[in-house]
């Protein structure tokens, strides 16, 4: 069983990305044969970013990971730019994907619609780097949050299209995606998803926020007029601090609502508040004894890339040869 996934160098990375896949990781790192998790700068230039950080920025998500309980003797952790058999084989695969499909892209009709200056190509073309990317590894399984849905159907269309089209060559992967916890929202627009580009920092609650950042931004979430602590459509606010209360705690969304009834909103914030800043504090710590030694995570990165580069050299190998690439194998 190969598990692969991708996580953006983009910034601090937030709640969302911890409970709604970094949890999936540490899943799949136990299942794994291998687990690979990269870090995936070539997608972090596909909308405006700063060149000057964005190195720091790999660190700095390779130390969360670390720090959350991913093992880099356990499982494959690398920077997407070490191995350049992605980007050969997103446009390998640009000859089975539809022009058609990657214009129904959610993804991309938001993140257009967003940027100030330059809607690049790169962003239209990011779910065939993101197919690259799984593809490479002949991967089953992909944990990720809900807002993936859309891009691991599309890498299937692929995969199976290219199967089709040349011989049967890559491994048609499916999502993981967590039952409660997939989306979670931003505290102050609860109507969007907690998003590292998109949001703003009273919205998000990032893995490494100090203890007061936290009490203060779950105290001042956004939720409705009312006073009952149920999950409801025209409740978004409350439902979101239900789910993330439900997972933090293992427990039932039910379970949840049973224990608050009756309760204000006030109450109930609090206990949530206090339930993250215990959930995130273990990581919090190890993560700013980790960021600290620069040299040792670019080790990692380095023996990472040479063990992912070993895999995905074969599926290339392979994939030119079907498709009468390049001189006879
Ligand atoms: P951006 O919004 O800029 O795309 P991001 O917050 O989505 O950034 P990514 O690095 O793109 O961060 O996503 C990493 C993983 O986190 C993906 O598997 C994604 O599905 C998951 N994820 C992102 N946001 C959420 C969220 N709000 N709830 C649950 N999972 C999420
Ligand atoms: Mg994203």
């Amino acid at each position: 069983m190969r598990i692969f996934s991708g996580i953006q160098p983009t910034g601090r990375k937030h709640l969302g990305n911890y409970i709604g896949a970094i949890r999936g990781y540490l899943a799949g790192q136990e299942r794994g044969d291998p687990a690979l998790y990269c870090i995936v700068d070539l997608h972090a230039t596909t909308v405006a970013y700063d060149p000057g950080r964005l190195r720091s920025y790999v660190y700095d998500t390779l130390a969360m990971l670390m720090a959350s309980g991913l093992d880099p003797d356990r499982s494959i952790l690398f920077r997407q730019s070490d191995v350049h058999e992605h980007t050969e084989l997103s446009w390998l695969l640009s000859s089975v994907t539809s022009h058609g499909d990657l214009n129904r892209m959610t993804q991309f009709k938001e993140k257009s619609a967003a940027q100030r200056e330059l809607v690049s190509a790169g962003l239209f073309f990011y779910p065939v780097l993101m197919a690259a990317d799984v593809l490479a590894y002949r991967a089953h399984e992909i944990p990720v949050g809900d807002d993936q849905r859309q891009h691991v159907e599309l890498m299937r269309d692929i995969a199976q299209r290219f199967n089709a089209a040349y011989g049967d060559t890559l491994v048609v992967p499916e999502h993981r995606i967590p039952d409660v916890g997939a989306r979670i929202m931003d505290l102050q627009d609860p109507l969007s998803k907690m998003s590292t580009t998109g949001s703003e920092e009273r919205g998000l609650i990032f893995v490494d926020d100090e203890e007061k950042a936290i009490l203060k931004k779950v105290k001042s979430a956004v939720t409705d007029s009312g006073s009952e602590v149920r999950r409801a459509p025209d409740k978004a606010g409350i439902t979101n601090l239900i789910d993330i209360l439900a997972v933090i705690r293992g427990s039932a969304q039910e379970d949840v609502e049973r224990e608050f009834e009756g309760q204000g909103y006030g109450a109930f914030k609090g206990a949530v508040a206090e339930a993250v800043v215990d959930y995130l504090r273990p990581v919090r710590e190890r993560y700013r004894e980790l960021r600290g030694d620069e040299h040792a995570l670019e080790a990692v990165l380095g023996a990472g890339a040479d063990r992912a580069r070993a895999l995905a050299s074969e599926t290339l190998a392979d994939v030119r040869q079907a498709m009468g690439v390049g001189p006879p194998a």
